[in-house]
């Protein structure tokens, strides 16, 4: 009876409180069940709506996923141009396509597939150049990649702020026939940070209801959207309901969806194994410079200690060397890792603890798995490093992330870790405090609209609800606390 509780008990951790489905093959995708081992158990738990929620929708991806009869229906209106209202198709998809870096990446399909459980549509993903390499099939049977013979595809590199058919742009420039026999049999969404105000029309009500027949949405966007979401009223209280604990959105969201693929998943338990897994605490900082040289600069060094020693994240160190004799018995070892595409800042963390002793006695090793030097989003092994460093950062107990970075948030919301955020210095000069705790592990969104749909003007939208905020990194930035 105890092994049976024991099995029990391991198979809940395994698929994380039940937000994973049970029944995959384990071996091409190992991190799925294996994570578990590697990471603490969440103690947010998922509500059950949410799950309940997760299980239908997969039943609705198996009915509906590329090449079903379902699917071959609906890319039959999308050839034919125009809808017909009497064939209203079963299915309805949200089309993501790839576009900026990683992190913006994992955001943005996380943000695409609460949009289409809110719609009860199917997300499919534009595998882009890289998805398919860093992530495994989050579904069970059918497959969420968009098949690469699908009719826009050559599009989806053109579409831009300008494009004349774009939502947005149809909107302002009269365009489209909105009567709901002749409404067209897709629309592209424009949500990227450099959006106009008609694009934004996304975020209301009226607009949304007119989305409802269309069978084809399709998106492309580099901003965690999901805190206007939660300001669209036909959304809101299913929002509530799916999500209780509102800052629990893409932490539950992320680690449902993103499990690191086979070739991922070594460099990520390789690294653990080797420098992470025997300290008694894992520190993770990560380090994001947004400056136009190569660094490392002398301001984000001082930034970064003033914040770990006055936070107490990292041991003081005895400049004075009077402790060099070594304590009796095993030290205790904490293990810093920190990822930067430069090494100036981790060599220097790592000279400063060999060089010194700290006054708790605490032995301090310090790991960065790479210096890339600069974004090289082409090159396989880059992006296959940047998600395992992002992996790599959610495991570790206390976490330090870089103002602006979405490479930070993808870990912190992994992790279920609410970190020490380095604000953003200005005019080479890093601001007072150095850092700060966040309200909360969501991520940031960096472009949200600031309108009243209702009202038709412009509104501070992170006034409106208690739980949709300002974000500690960026004044103008939006998210659930
Ligand atoms: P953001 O620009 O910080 O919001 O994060 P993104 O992930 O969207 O884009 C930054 C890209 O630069 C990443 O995807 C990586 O390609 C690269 N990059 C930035 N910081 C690091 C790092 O610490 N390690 C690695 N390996 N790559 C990084």
């Amino acid at each position: 009876e105890g092994s049976y509780f024991e099995s029990s008990k391991m198979s809940e951790e395994k698929l994380l409180g039940g937000l994973l489905a049970p029944g995959f093959d384990e071996g091409p995708c190992l991190s799925r069940y294996q994570s578990s081992l590697y990471r603490k158990t969440s103690p947010y738990k998922p509500s059950s709506y949410l799950l309940s929620k997760l299980r239908s929708y997969e039943e609705l991806h198996k009915r509906c996923g590329p090449y079903t009869e379902s699917y071959n229906k609906a890319l039959k209106q999308l050839g034919s141009g125009q809808m017909i209202s009497s064939t209203e198709s079963e299915c309805k998809y949200v089309v993501w396509i790839s576009f900026s870096g990683l992190g913006n990446k994992i955001l943005t399909v996380a943000s695409a597939f609460l949009y289409a459980i809110l719609t009860n549509r199917v997300l499919l993903v534009d595998p882009g150049k890289d998805m398919p390499d860093l992530f495994c099939e989050p579904f069970p049977e059918k497959s969420w990649f968009l098949p690469t013979n699908f009719p826009l595809k050559s599009k989806f590199d053109l579409y831009e702020q300008k494009s004349p058919d774009s939502y947005g742009n149809m909107i302002k420039n009269n365009m489209l026939n909105t009567s709901a026999e002749s409404l067209p049999s897709f629309l592209y969404f424009h949500l990227v940070h450099d959006y106009g105000d008609h694009d934004k029309l996304f975020f209301c009500d009226e607009d949304q209801m007119l989305f409802r027949k269309v069978p084809w949405l399709i998106m492309k966007s580099d901003n965690y959207f999901v805190p206007s979401l939660f300001l669209i009223p036909s959304f809101e209280q299913e929002l509530i309901r799916l999500f209780p604990d509102k800052s629990t959105v893409f932490h539950h969201l992320g680690r449902y969806l993103f499990h690191p693929t086979n070739q991922v998943w070594g460099l990520i338990t390789r690294y653990y194994q080797a420098y992470l897994a025997k300290a008694d605490e894992r520190i993770g900082i990560q380090i994001r410079v947004f400056e136009s040289g190569t660094g490392p600069y002398q301001h984000v060094m001082d930034q970064i200690l003033a914040c770990t020693l006055q936070q107490k994240v990292l041991p003081e160190v005895d400049n004075k060397q009077q402790t060099v004799v070594p304590p009796s018995g095993k030290p205790n070892l904490k293990a810093v890792l920190t990822t930067c595409l430069s090494s100036g800042y981790s060599e220097n963390l790592r000279t400063m603890y060999w060089e010194q002793p700290t006054v708790s006695g605490d032995v301090v090793g310090v790991y960065q798995p790479s210096h890339e030097e600069f974004q090289q989003t082409e090159k396989q092994f880059h992006n296959r490093k940047a998600w395992s460093e992002m992996y790599l950062l959610s495991l570790t107990d206390v976490l330090v992330t870089s103002a602006w970075s979405t490479f930070g948030y993808v870990a912190q919301g992994l992790g279920g870790l609410k970190p020490w955020i380095l604000y953003k210095p200005e005019n080479h000069t890093a601001p007072n405090p150095p850092c700060g705790r966040v309200m909360s592990m969501e991520p940031c969104f960096h472009a949200p609209p600031f309108y009243d749909c209702k009202a038709k003007t412009g509104i501070d939208t992170g006034k409106v609800v208690p739980h949709v905020r300002h974000c500690e990194d960026m004044s103008w930035g939006l998210k659930l606390i």
